[in-house]
C-alpha cells in the first residue's frame, strides 16, 4: 500500500507549528489526493468567485514528514505522476488579474476534459498539460497563506512543475513538512485571467535529501531537458532579477562555468518566464538548457 493522504488531509498556510498528517521515508512514494483551488466549493457556473468562502481556497493536502530530514537540507520532491479529475474550472472577477480593471462581470466557466483535451464550451480544444500550482514546505519562523509564493515555495503556478520534474526546496524543519495542491489541466505562463484551468487529482511523489547540493539557490526545477531557477517578488523586475542571479550563482557554484560565460550563455540559450503575474507575489523562473550543462559540470542530480 503506498501511503496516501485525501482532501480531508489539507491546510491553507505552510507553517511549522503544522502537525505532519502521515510521515514517509525518504525514497518511499506517496500519494496526496488534492482538491482544486476553490477547496471544491464551485460546483457549477451559477458558482461565482464572490461566493466564496476565503477561509478555504487554495488547500494543499499535507502535511508530509519526510523522515530523517533537518532543517538546512536541500531537498528533492520527484513529481512521479499526476491525474486529474474529469473537469476544469476557469473564472475570470473584476479587479482580478492583470486586466482585473477592463473586467466588468464575473464568469465562470465549467470545462470538460476529453480523451486529454479540455473543451473550452466548444470553442477551442487545449491540449492538457497537468501541472501543480501549490507546493512547498514549511518555513521556520512564521505562517505563509498557501496563496502566496515564497523562497519556501507556495502559490507559484509554474507550468512546468510537471510529472516528471523534480523540484527542490531547501528545508526549514524537521521533516520538512510537505504539501501540495491547485492542480491546473492547463495553464498558461503568467496565468494572466487569475486562474488556470483549476481542478482536482492525485499526485504521486517521492523525496529525496540531496548533500551535495547544500546552498542550491531554491526553489530550483529540473527535468529531462531543463534546470529552472524559480524567484518569486513583489513587482515583475524584482522577481526576474531573482531568478537571473539565482540562475548564476547556480552555474558558477554547481556546473562550474566562469560567470561571465554563465551570463553570456544564459543570454544566448537561455529563457526567462513569467510563471505567475497574478498572485500576491509575483513568480518568474529562468530556465537553462541541461544539454550545454553536460558538457561543461558535474552536476548529475536526475
Ligand atoms: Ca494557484
Ligand atoms: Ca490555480
Amino acid at each position: 500500500m503506498i501511503p496516501t493522504l485525501d482532501g480531508k488531509n489539507v491546510f491553507h498556510a505552510f507553517s511549522p507549528k503544522l502537525e505532519p498528517a502521515m510521515s514517509v521515508a525518504q525514497g518511499q512514494e506517496f500519494l496526496l489526493k488534492t482538491l482544486d483551488c476553490f477547496g471544491g466549493q464551485i460546483k457549477s457556473e451559477r458558482d461565482l468567485l464572490e461566493s466564496l468562502d476565503w477561509e478555504n481556497v487554495n488547500p494543499a493536502t499535507g502535511p508530509v514528514y519526510i523522515e530523517g530530514v533537518r532543517p538546512g537540507e536541500i531537498i528533492g520532491f520527484d513529481i512521479l505522476d499526476i491525474k486529474i479529475n474529469d473537469h476544469s474550472i476557469a473564472v475570470v472577477a473584476p479587479g482580478e488579474g492583470v486586466p482585473g480593471k477592463e473586467i466588468t462581470t464575473m464568469e465562470t466557466a465549467l470545462l470538460t476534459h476529453e480523451n486529454n483535451v479540455l473543451n473550452f464550451k466548444d470553442i477551442a480544444r487545449i491540449n492538457i498539460k497537468p501541472m501543480i500550482g501549490v507546493m512547498g514546505v514549511a518555513p521556520k519562523d512564521r505562517d505563509i497563506p498557501n496563496g502566496t509564493p515564497e523562497k519556501h515555495g507556495g502559490n507559484m503556478d509554474c507550468r512546468i512543475i510537471t510529472a516528471g520534474s523534480r523540484i527542490y526546496f531547501k528545508a526549514e524543519v524537521e521533516g520538512a513538512l510537505f504539501g501540495c495542491g491547485d492542480l491546473h489541466s492547463a495553464q498558461g505562463d503568467g496565468e494572466i485571467g487569475v486562474s488556470g484551468a483549476e481542478t482536482s487529482g492525485e499526485v504521486l511523489l517521492k523525496a529525496e535529501v540531496f548533500p551535495d547540493l547544500q546552498g542550491l539557490p531554491t526553489p530550483f526545477l529540473e527535468n529531462d531537458h531543463l534546470v529552472a531557477t524559480i524567484f518569486s517578488a513583489e513587482t515583475a523586475d524584482q522577481a526576474a532579477k531573482g531568478a537571473v542571479d539565482s540562475m548564476v550563482e547556480f552555474l558558477t557554484g554547481f556546473a562550474g562555468l566562469e560567470k561571465n560565460h554563465a551570463v553570456m550563455l544564459m543570454s544566448i540559450a537561455g529563457d526567462l518566464r513569467f510563471c505567475q503575474m497574478v498572485d500576491p507575489l509575483k513568480t518568474v523562473r529562468f530556465e537553462f538548457p541541461k544539454k550545454i550543462l553536460s558538457g561543461v559540470s558535474g552536476f548529475h542530480a536526475k
